[in-house]
């Protein structure tokens, strides 16, 4: 019989579900480290929240141990690559507090809308302010939504049945998967010019960093409200204190700050107009019990019948494949990430092509890395190779592989491009040798390049002076070029430049290149 320990507060629910699946489940929540080490190696299954740390020399001792199950989302306390050495699966619990955020995000736009949290402190200071809290009502108001996944989907739903009109930028969504969650895709500047009240559901990306800055909140409606539950670089939040200050915004509301929690003399702890809770997005109840007994019967059905669900790490390939492919597996994830990077509006396909020598071998898990190379740079919940292809198809982005045998210039070629409502990009790469990893082509441009770090991508006219003025602009900024790759449309109407760079660029240095002679556009990526 499977035994497993759980060494967190789970729920008695979750409990009973590892019980009834036929599991000997010991329950031993606060241990100390020395005393977990020393009963590890009874276990086939270890479940936690976020308080025990699975290090790599508590998994030397599981040595029965298969799988680790942590009730949420975050696996910071979990060492995966020491339980990838050793076999384990390790699972997360995405999506158990959707709804309990999204609650909370429609709780705070109608704080907002109604003063709650400042006609509260005015009651209890002696006051009796009427005329001064004067609200709104969210019917026929306007919600503008960034980002429209697990979260902020329910957060539509619901703010519909409060018959507001919905307005969402997610570059990463399908127009039909919208227009089935009821809502009208923009671009950014058509949701701040829109929305009476914004709220924020994106990861934190190098995308998303900073997205909320003076210039955004300049832009947005006079008077509009802004709810942040995401994560708290996604808001420059002394810019917003400006903006709130000034009157310009009507009211912001933040449950997630940078750090955690805001230090004393925040700028925001002094407004009125303002609502903050201390990151309570997933404390509900039902949250915690949902990701409780999700995680129990993840671990039941793995440790019963090995169906691997949610699973952020991935097992290793087979020997044979991996030689095969070697070097191809990272650059097919560098090539989903360069094209997710780019990625057209509304993608709908992915194709991953592969051509000459390496035609021949197995190309699913290429494809696969490819999409998590893709994935990582839109979703929140890690994805590896086991869940990328599902994750793809939940957002109707359908993958497609193909393949042809006559080489097309190099020995391998492999390609990744992802078609759009707003068009395509292309990418591809090769391998010189047996580990020199090349990106070849760019959309039209034939290049050769590195695929790894801080990487400058410049678009200009065919005309002498360009890359010199680029080279004077970086160099004076100290940013170090490493390699530079040229090239040139047939006809020579637009050119190509591909930038390796020892470190990224400041905002106000690619406005700088952007505003040199000849140059179309300028825009950085990291691989
Ligand atoms: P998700 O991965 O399901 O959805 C994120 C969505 O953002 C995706 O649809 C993606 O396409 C979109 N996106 C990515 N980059 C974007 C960009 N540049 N512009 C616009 N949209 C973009 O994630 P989720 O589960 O809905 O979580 C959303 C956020 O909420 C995450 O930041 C997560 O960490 C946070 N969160 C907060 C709490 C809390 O306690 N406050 C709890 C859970 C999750």
């Amino acid at each position: 019989m499977h035994r497993v320990l759980v060494a967190d507060d789970l729920s008695p629910e979750a409990v009973q579900i590892l019980r009834d699946a036929g599991l000997e489940v010991d329950v031993r929540v606060g241990l100390k480290p020395e005393a977990l080490e020393a009963i590890i190696g009874d276990y086939d299954g270890l479940a936690v929240r976020s308080a025990t740390k699975v290090t790599a020399r508590l998994l030397e001792r599981a040595t029965r141990l298969k799988i680790v199950g942590r009730a949420g989302v975050g696996v910071d306390n979990v060492d995966l690559e020491a339980a990838t050495r050793r076999g384990v699966v390790v699972m997360n619990t995405p999506g158990g507090s959707s709804t309990a955020v999204a609650e909370l995000a429609l709780a705070m736009i109608m704080s907002l809308f109604r003063h709650v949290a400042a006609a509260t402190a005015s009651v209890k200071a002696g006051r009796w302010e009427k005329k001064r809290f004067q609200g709104r009502e969210l019917a026929g108001k306007t919600l503008g939504v960034v980002g429209i996944g697990n979260i902020g989907s329910i957060l539509v739903d619901r703010c519909l049945a409060m018959k507001m009109k919905v307005v969402a930028y997610d570059p990463f969504i399908s127009p039909e998967a919208a227009a089935r969650l009821g809502v009208t895709l923009s671009d950014l500047e058509g949701v701040w010019r829109a929305a009476d009240a914004i709220s924020l559901h994106v990861p934190l990306t190098e995308q998303t960093r900073g997205l909320i800055n003076a210039g955004t909140l300049a832009r947005m409606k006079r008077g509009a409200v802004l709810v942040n539950c995401s994560r708290g670089g996604v808001v420059d939040e002394a810019a917003l204190a400006a903006a709130l200050a000034s009157g310009h915004l009507g009211g912001a509301a933040l449950d997630v700050f940078e750090p955690e929690p805001p230090p004393a003399g925040h700028p925001l702890l002094g407004l009125d107009n303002v609502v903050l809770t201390p990151h309570l997005g997933a404390q509900t109840e039902e949250a915690q019990v949902a990701v409780a007994v999700a995680v129990a019967e993840q671990l039941a059905r793995y440790l019963e019948g090995g169906e691997v669900k949610n699973a952020v790490n991935v097992p290793s390939l087979p020997r044979e494949v991996l030689a095969q492919l070697g070097p191809y597996l990272p650059l097919a994830e560098r090539l989903g990430s360069l094209a997710g990077q780019l990625l057209p509006a509304g993608p709908t396909e992915v194709v991953v092509s592969v051509s000459g020598d390496l035609a021949a071998a197995p190309t699913r898990s290429l494809a696969s890395r490819a999409l998590v190379g893709l994935l990582r740079h839109v979703l929140d919940t890690p994805v590896n190779e086991v869940s990328a292809p599902a994750a793809a198809r939940e957002r109707g982005l359908a993958l497609r592989e193909e393949r042809a045998s006559a080489p097309q210039d190099y020995a391998s070629l492999l390609a990744v491009t992802v078609k759009g409502q707003g068009g395509e990009i292309s990418v591809a790469g090769t391998v010189y040798g047996k580990t020199e990893a090349r990106l070849v082509r760019v959309g039209a441009f034939r290049i050769e390049a590195v695929p790894a770090g801080p990487c400058i991508l410049c678009e200009n006219d065919d005309a002498p002076g360009v890359v010199g003025n680029l080279g004077t602009t970086l160099g004076a900024a100290g940013v170090n070029i490493a390699r530079i790759s040229l090239s040139r449309t047939d006809d020579r109407t637009r050119a190509f430049a591909f930038l390796n760079v020892d470190s990224v660029p400041s905002a106000q240095v690619l406005d700088q290149v952007r505003a040199l002679p000849h140059v179309r556009s300028v825009r950085t990526i990291t691989l």
